[in-house]
């Protein structure tokens, strides 16, 4: 059996085993078959209870393999201290899948009784869901193995949910908020199944259109995202638990740590997730993704009958990145045909309060066939004398009449009673309506990150090392035989060096006369440095000179550096003083890379420098990096502008800058073993074609 076939049987059963139903309302037990019963679930239920003849009409059985027919999936809902014996039970049976809605595993701490159980399923072939979950809904199964009082609104989401709490609280809000799902699976505990899995499974299954995650935290981040990105369907995924505060109640809550809040958003876009920042956004965007096609382009125009919502609108768009521009000259005119003189034919086009269906209906049908137009956003403030039913009614028309189908639409309707109906109506009939105009807008900006979040992970395919890992590890295992666990600068760049990125030229000096010497071989100016694997900061052991000039200020240089780290710390174990090449003034940048729980090795890019402590301005990727997500990067930090050329500066080398993080990437990624932390801090980044400078590096080792 492989695993696909496992997960069928857990998400789609033909038939299915409750093991602990009950008899007692209240029960987890009762409810679960009360909820198959309901939701006219049609393969064979078989509960399973030793001291019951039935249990709700249905005939109960002692155990497992007492039962007649084949088994495909049992829900586990007995206490923990049983678990085992009841996974072999199943085992036995041939059950092909297990749905451990029973507690009492890691979430409290018995981590080996889980992994225990999950290995001997696996002994069997059989795949486990949870345990410490709700369990599994379907609409196109009638299936609620579950606690959760009913099956959600139908449509085309699959919602998994690391909380089963939420999940229970989700469903039922589905027909409230009006967006509908087919699947909601509870994850708990993940001691098996995982957020992988399910995306793999969900993107091949037919009814499912989008798939929606809600994660607190993850464990194999990497087979996460590989199967994030094979994915053909769009994903959305909120992420909790990403303030220092959130993190540790996430930790306390199921027992999983949650990674740091820019790592996940890096391996989001990486992999061709689309994010959402909260639980309404996270409805919003869902009704979006289910319902639309993703936004190819940036030719999006609003439509509408108020100077206020189009306002913010606009406002929305600028908040979500999307740039505004008028249609060109030829469907502006084409568009004042359909508006009084005093409406508007720019963006948004303003078919002002005076706008009856026609007026609608007209340029929206005629905006939407045009070949400049990527996307479609139309706003309608109730008046006293439209009908909000009619204008819906009519702007759908239009859009289906048009026959065109991969440019999406999104619309507001402001108002009462009336709007709502016509909300209402919209989404019944395939179209994301929305009461406010900056959630229309916000549901066109997940279909716009999803195109483009698709087009850069489909860039990262091919993966070509610029590095020699050969020659890198030889100097990594030299600072090993000696016993350190980190590398001097000296090291730090040969192995920088060894991967492609252009380093200062630097040579160790043990005397004042051979500093002298190198000094005059390398040119002056240069710098001078203190070698000591027990001082990683050098400026706070005043243990850097730039700038010395001649023989002289060596000698002098030579001489105070060693004093100074002899005060800094006296029983330091000091190599001597390198002496380096001055790199001329350039923008300082700062790489650099930690090992995260989740996602293994990470990268960072910012702005360098003595502030990049304050400013925080950095951005994160997944390594390695592709060559596009690095000219991505350049632009993710708020000084970006810096790195085009300011104030008349010439603009930066960003060209050879991306290409440096590729490599830099490369070489943490390969040599993940090894190295447990890096910075390249300062890289000193010179104007277009000058490339740049690695002025310090550092590596931390991995202890072994
Ligand atoms: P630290 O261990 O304190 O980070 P650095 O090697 O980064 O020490 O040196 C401190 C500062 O000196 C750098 O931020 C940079 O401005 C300057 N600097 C260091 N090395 C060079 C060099 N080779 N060329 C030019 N400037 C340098
Ligand atoms: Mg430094």
């Amino acid at each position: 059996m492989d695993i696909f076939e496992s997960l069928d049987a857990i998400f789609q059963p033909k038939s299915i085993a409750v093991i602990g139903a009950s008899n007692r309302a209240g029960k987890i037990g009762h409810s679960v078959i009360t909820n198959l019963i309901d939701s006219k679930y049609e393969g064979p239920i078989y509960p399973i209870n030793p001291k019951e003849e039935q249990i709700l009409g249905l005939k109960a059985y002692a155990s497992v393999s007492d039962v007649p027919g084949d088994i495909d999936a049992a829900v586990l809902i007995v206490p923990a201290k049983f678990a085992l014996q009841v996974t072999k039970e199943c085992g036995e049976k041939g059950v092909k899948g297990l749905i451990v809605i029973a507690s009492g595993f890691s979430e409290m701490g018995k981590t080996d009784l889980e992994h225990e159980m999950v290995k001997l399923a696996h002994g069997y072939g059989m795949k486990v869901l949870g345990p410490n979950i709700v369990g599994v809904l379907s609409n196109s199964d009638k299936l609620n193995a579950s606690f959760a009082p009913c099956l959600p609104l139908p449509g085309g989401a699959a919602l998994v949910s690391q909380s089963g709490a939420l999940l229970i609280a989700m469903d039922t809000s589905t027909y409230t908020r009006r967006v509908g799902f087919d699947k909601l699976i509870s994850i708990g505990n993940m001691s098996d199944v995982d957020f992988g899995d399910c995306v793999s499974w969900l993107d091949a299954d037919e009814n499912t259109s989008a798939i929606t995650l809600y994660i607190e935290g993850n464990r194999d981040g990497r087979k996460f995202m590989k199967a994030a990105q094979k994915a053909t369907k769009p994903i959305l995924a909120l992420k909790s638990g990403i303030s220092a505060h959130g993190a540790a109640a996430a930790a306390s809550h199921t027992g999983s740590l949650a990674g740091a809040a820019k790592v996940y958003s890096a391996a989001f876009q990486q992999a061709g997730i689309v994010q959402a920042t909260d639980l309404n956004n996270l409805f919003d965007r869902t009704l979006a993704l289910t319902l639309q096609p993703p936004l190819r382009g940036d030719n999006l125009l609003i439509i509408t009958n108020g100077g206020g919502v189009g306002v913010l609108a606009t406002d929305a768009a600028e908040r979500y990145g999307i740039p505004l521009t008028f249609a060109p000259k030829d469907v502006q005119a084409e568009l004042k045909k359909h508006m009084p003189e005093f409406g508007s034919a720019k963006n948004p086009v303003d078919v002002t309060g005076m706008a009856g269906t026609d007026w609608y209906v007209e340029s929206c049908g005629y905006a939407i066939t045009h070949p400049w137009l990527d996307g479609l956003v139309v706003l309608y403030c109730e008046t006293a004398v439209t009908d909000p039913m009619e204008i819906a009614k009519g702007v759908k028309q239009a859009i289906d009449q048009s026959g065109i189908k991969d440019k999406p639409v999104a619309i507001s309707f402001v108002g009462g009673e009336r709007s709502d109906a016509a909300i209402r109506w919209l989404v019944e009939n395939g179209i994301p309506a929305y009461d406010a105009p900056d959630t229309a807008i916000n549901a066109m900006a997940a279909l716009r990150e999803y195109a483009k979040i698709k087009e850069n992970a489909a860039g990262a395919t091919e993966y070509k090392t610029s590095g020699n890992r050969e020659a890198a590890l030889k100097i990594i295992e030299g600072a090993r035989a000696d016993g350190r666990d980190s590398l001097t600068e000296i090291e730090a760049k040969l192995v920088f060096a060894a991967y492609g990125m252009s380093v200062t030229k630097n040579i160790l000096s043990t005397s004042e006369d051979d500093a002298v010497r190198l000094a005059n071989e390398i040119g002056y100016p240069v710098v001078m440095k203190i070698v000591s694997p027990d001082i990683l900061h050098k400026s706070d052991a005043g243990g850097v000179k730039v700038n010395v000039k001649d023989d002289a200020g060596v000698r002098e240089a030579y001489q105070t550096i060693l004093k100074n780290a002899k005060a800094y710390k006296a029983d330091a174990d000091v190599h001597g003083v390198v002496v380096q090449e001055m790199a001329p003034w350039g923008t300082e940048v700062i790489l650099g890379s930690v090992n995260d729980p989740t996602f293994g090795p990470t990268m960072m890019f910012g702005l360098g420098g003595i502030f990049v402590e304050v400013l925080k301005d950095v951005t994160f990727r997944v390594t390695p990096v592709s060559p596009v997500q690095a000219k991505n990067m350049l632009t993710e930090i708020n000084g970006a502008p810096i790195l085009e050329g300011v104030r008349g500066e010439a603009p930066r080398d960003r060209k050879a800058l991306a290409d440096t993080i590729v490599k830099y990437s490369q070489m943490v990624y390969e040599l993940a073993d090894e190295i447990s932390e890096s910075d390249a801090n300062p890289v000193l980044v010179y104007e277009d074609g000058k490339a740049l400078k690695v002025a310090d590096a550092r590596i931390i080792l991995k202890k072994k």
